[in-house]
Parts: structure tokens; sequence; C-alpha cells
């Protein structure tokens, strides 16, 4: 007898959409912008039939995370008034910097991680038969583990310096404007925009 297994690949992905309000820390405006999450949930399963339980699950799950990032996330928009870039939105505009940044640590953290490898062998290696081409293995690593912790410290003091300078709010004012008012509008606008469509569905009642 022979049973066929039928696995199916489901893929859901649920977008979601909500008006952030921010309050500007330069002028004291408040202004709204879109923020916009996806999420794509997949999963391979036996017998499943589409509409069944499995992809439900993914729905409310994928759902799930989309109701996260719109609550906790949000998109570097600057002011559209007076173009200020607001405090919590400066990590974001520095991730966007350089891939160099997130790439040279971890090659780092690698580096150190072998180094103390083998200082620690090297160690071990020389108290068991103390020679002196055990010795120098153990100055080599001792030395290249130095050299990690060389360069770790003076990324980080680098990283550090580069945060406590980092201010895009130092381009040219009328940029950042235009970028503002490509996203955002003010809160008097947005609720002007809102109540004409309001009176519209009233009088076609
Ligand atoms: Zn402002």
């Amino acid at each position: 007898m022979i049973f066929p297994i039928v696995w199916t690949e489901y893929t859901v992905t649920v977008n979601g959409r909500v008006h952030k309000r921010v309050p500007c820390e330069g002028c004291g405006v408040e202004y709204v912008y879109v923020l916009e999450r996806e999420s794509t949930g997949t999963a391979i399963s036996p017998y499943s039939v589409p509409g069944g339980a499995e992809e439900v699950r993914l729905a409310s799950a994928a759902e799930e995370s989309v109701q996260q990032y719109l609550a906790n996330d949000f998109d570097p928009v600057p002011c559209p008034v007076c173009g200020h870039y607001q405090k919590h939105m400066f990590p974001k505009l520095m991730e966007t910097g350089c891939l160099w940044g997130v790439v040279a640590p971890g090659l780092l953290l690698v580096a150190g991680g072998l180094s103390v490898v083998s200082t620690v062998f090297g160690a071990i290696g020389y108290l068991e038969r103390p020679n002196d081409p055990a010795l120098w293995r153990l100055i080599g690593s001792c030395a290249a583990l130095a050299t990690v912790g060389f360069l770790g410290a003076g990324l980080w003091a680098i990283r550090r310096a580069k945060v406590r300078n980092f201010d895009p709010n130092t381009e040219d004012q009328q940029t950042r404007i235009a970028k503002g008012q490509k996203r955002a509008v003010t809160r008097a606008q947005f609720e002007a925009g809102q109540q004409p469509s309001q009176g519209r569905t009233e009088a076609s009642r």
C-alpha cells in the first residue's frame, strides 16, 4: 500500500499601516506620518488544507508581529515645518550609514575568539612541554590577542565619538523640510484633511 504524503508550503503576508504622531522637539508642532510594516510567515506541513488551522495560525502570528512593529517601530521622518529630526530617530539614521560598521565588529569578535582559544592552547602546550618553540607560539598568540583587543578598543572609541558627534540636523534645513513634507503633515493639516471626507459621508446619507 502506498500512502502519498503531500507537504504544502504556506506563506502568509500581512500588511499594516498606522498614523504616527510626533511632537517636534525643534518647533513644538505635532506632525503625523504613515508607518507601514509587513510580516511574512512561512510553514511547511503535511495534509494541510487551504484555510485550515495551520494557515490561520500563521496569519495570526504574522498579524501579531505587524501589530508589534507598528506599535514600537518608527521611521526617521523629520518635521515638515522646521526640518528637525527627533532625538529618538538618530540611531536609525546612523544604521543606514555604512555596512562596514556592522561587519568590522563581527570580524573582530571572531578574531578575538580565535586568539583567545589559541592563547589558552598555547599556554597549556607550554606548561606541558616548556621549550622554546612552544614559548614563541604562546608569545605569538598573546601578541595576536593584544592586537585584536587594541583594535577593538579603537573601534569602540571611534563609534562612541561618532555617536556623540552624530547630528542629522546639520544637514541643509530646506532639504530636511522637503524630506519631512514628502512623508508627513502637521496635525492641524491632518485633521483638516480628515474632516471633509467625514462631512461628505454624512451628507450622502
Ligand atoms: Zn519642527
